[in-house]
C-alpha cells in the first residue's frame, strides 16, 4: 500500500469519481478527452471556491466591480489582443513543460527551456473557432474567448461611467473560457474548457508597481486563508523570454500539486497594452480623467488571474489525509468549512419512527442555512466514514438520549471530538463552529461528550 496520508493524483482521481466530485465528460461514450463534469459534489465544492473568491474581491471591496461578459465576443477584439496573430506560425509544444516554440526559430529538436520531447509543427491557434448564424463562411466566424479578460478591457468605459469608480479600481469576474490545448492532462488541471477567476485592477501609471506587490501578496493570502498549507505555494517570476507580449513583469503562484511544482494563478502587470490595443482597433478612447489633477491618461492594469478548476484540484490535493480514526482507516478531506460540499451530516442513531422523525425535523431546519446531509444507512461508523471522505465538518448525531434530553451531540471531522448541545441552540452553534469557533466553546446548556459514547 502506498504511504498512509501521502496524497498522489490517482488518489484524487479515485476519490473524485467514486464519491461523485468529477466524472469524465460524456462518460457513456468513451469520454471527450480533456473535459470534465463536476458530479454533485464536485459542483458544491467548486461554487463555494467562486464564492470564496467573489467574496474576497468583489463583495468585501469597495473598489472592484463584478461583472459578467459574453463568451463570444466580436472578433476584433482578439486581433486587438494579440490572440490571432498566432494563426500562421507553425507551433511545436514542449510535451513536458508546454512551451510552445515557432518550429522555425527552433535550432534542435528538443525544447530549448527543458530538453523535453516536442510535438509534430502545425499552424496552430489556440481558440475554438465557430460560426454566427447559418452561414459557416468566413466573414462570420466568431471564437470562443480563451479568457475572461477581454470582456472586463472592453467594457472598462462602461463600467467606469456606471459606477463612477475612481481609480485605482478593478473589475472582476467568473467564467468559462476555451482553449484548444495541443497537450492536456493531469485530470482537471489542463483541459480544453476551464473556468477563470480573474480581476483586472487599473492603476494610475507610476503606482503599478506597488499595486502589483499588494495584489501578490493578497492573492497569496486567499489560498493560504483557505486552509492551503503554507509549504504548498510559492511565488516564482517569470524570466524575461518566458514573460507574455502583453506583460512587464509576471510571477505565477505555484502550487505543489502531487506531479510537482506547477501554476495556480498568474500575476501580470499589463501595463497600458491593453487599452492602448482596444483603443487602436475600436477607434474609442479608453482613456480616464483625473479630476484632481485634470490629466487625461490610459491607466496601467495589475491582473490577478486565477484558474477555478486549478484551485479546485489543488484544495483537494491539499485537504486529502488518511489516518487511523476509532480503530480504523479512513480517508478524511480536511477542506475548509467554506469550501466543503456539505457542511454538516445528520445521523440518526437507528430507523425508528419516533428518532427518524426528530432527525428529520432538524434536517429540514438546518437545511434553511446550509447544504446538509441526511444519512440513516449503515452503522453509525460507516457513517462517519463516509462523511469524512467528503470532507463534511460535523456530525450531527441523534441519540434515542436527545427523545428525553432534546439535544444532540456534534461531532467534528478533524479532531473527532465531539460536544452535546440542546436542538434550540443547534444552528447557532454550527454557524459559530463553520465560522471557526472552537468546538468547546459551549453554548449555554452545551457539554463535552467523551469519543464514542454513543457510537
Ligand atoms: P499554462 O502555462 O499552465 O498553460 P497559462 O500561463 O497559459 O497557463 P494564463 O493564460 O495565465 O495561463 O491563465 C490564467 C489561469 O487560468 C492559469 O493560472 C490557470 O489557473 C488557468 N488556466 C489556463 N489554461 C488552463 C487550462 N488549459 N486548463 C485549466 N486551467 C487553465
Amino acid at each position: 500500500m502506498a504511504e498512509l496520508g501521502k496524497v498522489s493524483m490517482e488518489k484524487i482521481v479515485s476519490l473524485s469519481q467514486r464519491r461523485g466530485f468529477i466524472f469524465p465528460s460524456s462518460e457513456i461514450y468513451g469520454g471527450l478527452q480533456s473535459c470534465w463534469d463536476y458530479g454533485p459534489l464536485g459542483v458544491e465544492l467548486k461554487r463555494n471556491v467562486k464564492d470564496a473568491w467573489w467574496r474576497s474581491v468583489v463583495q468585501e471591496r469597495d473598489d472592484i466591480a463584478g461583472l459578467d461578459a459574453s463568451i463570444l465576443m466580436h472578433p476584433q477584439t482578439w486581433a486587438a489582443s494579440g490572440h490571432l496573430e498566432g494563426f500562421a506560425d507553425p507551433l511545436v509544444e514542449c510535451k513536458n513543460c508546454h512551451l510552445r516554440w515557432r518550429s522555425d526559430d527552433l535550432k534542435d529538436e528538443n525544447c530549448p527551456e527543458c530538453g523535453g520531447e516536442l510535438t509534430e509543427p502545425r499552424l496552430f491557434n489556440l481558440m475554438f473557432k465557430t460560426f454566427m448564424g447559418p452561414l459557416e463562411e468566413e466573414a462570420n466566424v466568431v471564437y470562443l474567448r480563451p479568457e475572461t479578460a477581454q470582456g472586463i478591457f472592453v467594457n472598462f468605459q462602461n463600467v467606469l461611467n456606471t459606477t463612477r469608480k475612481r481609480l485605482p479600481f478593478g473589475i472582476a469576474q467568473i467564467g468559462k473560457a476555451f482553449r484548444n490545448e495541443i497537450t492536456t492532462g493531469n485530470f482537471i488541471f489542463r483541459s480544453r474548457e476551464f473556468e477563470q477567476m480573474e480581476i483586472e485592477y487599473f492603476v494610475k501609471p507610476g503606482t503599478d508597481e506597488k499595486w502589483f506587490n499588494y495584489w501578490l501578496e493578497e492573492r497569496r493570502k486567499w489560498y493560504l486563508n483557505l486552509g492551503i498549507k503554507k509549504e504548498n505555494i510559492r511565488l516564482r517570476e517569470h524570466g524575461q523570454e518566458e514573460l507574455a507580449h502583453y506583460a512587464r513583469v509576471c510571477y505565477d503562484i505555484d502550487y505543489q500539486f502531487p506531479m510537482g511544482w506547477a501554476e495556480l494563478e498568474g500575476i501580470a502587470n499589463r501595463g497600458d497594452f491593453d487599452l492602448v490595443q482596444h483603443t487602436k482597433y475600436s477607434g474609442k478612447s479608453l482613456e480616464y480623467f483625473d479630476e484632481e489633477t485634470k490629466e487625461h491618461f490610459l491607466p496601467y492594469i495589475i491582473e490577478p488571474s486565477a484558474g477555478v478548476d486549478r484551485s479546485v484540484l489543488a484544495f483537494l490535493c491539499d485537504a486529502y489525509d488518511e489516518d487511523i480514526a476509532e480503530g480504523e482507516l479512513r480517508v478524511v478531506l480536511r477542506l475548509h468549512p467554506d469550501l466543503a460540499p456539505v457542511k454538516a451530516a445528520v445521523l440518526p442513531l437507528s430507523r425508528r419512527e419516533k428518532l427518524a422523525e426528530l432527525a428529520r425535523q432538524i434536517y429540514a431546519d438546518l437545511r434553511q442555512c446550509w447544504t446538509v446531509q441526511y444519512d440513516d444507512a449503515q452503522s453509525i461508523g460507516r457513517r462517519y466514514r463516509r462523511q469524512d471522505e467528503i470532507g463534511t465538518p460535523f456530525g450531527i448525531t441523534v441519540d434515542f438520549q436527545s427523545l428525553e434530553d432534546r439535544q444532540v451531540t456534534i461531532r467534528e471531522r478533524d479532531s473527532l471530538d465531539q460536544i452535546r448541545v440542546p436542538i434550540s441552540e443547534l444552528k447557532a452553534t454550527l454557524a459559530a463552529k463553520l465560522s471557526g469557533e472552537s468546538l468547546f466553546a459551549l453554548p449555554p446548556g452545551g457539554s463535552i461528550w467523551k469519543q464514542g459514547e454513543n457510537s
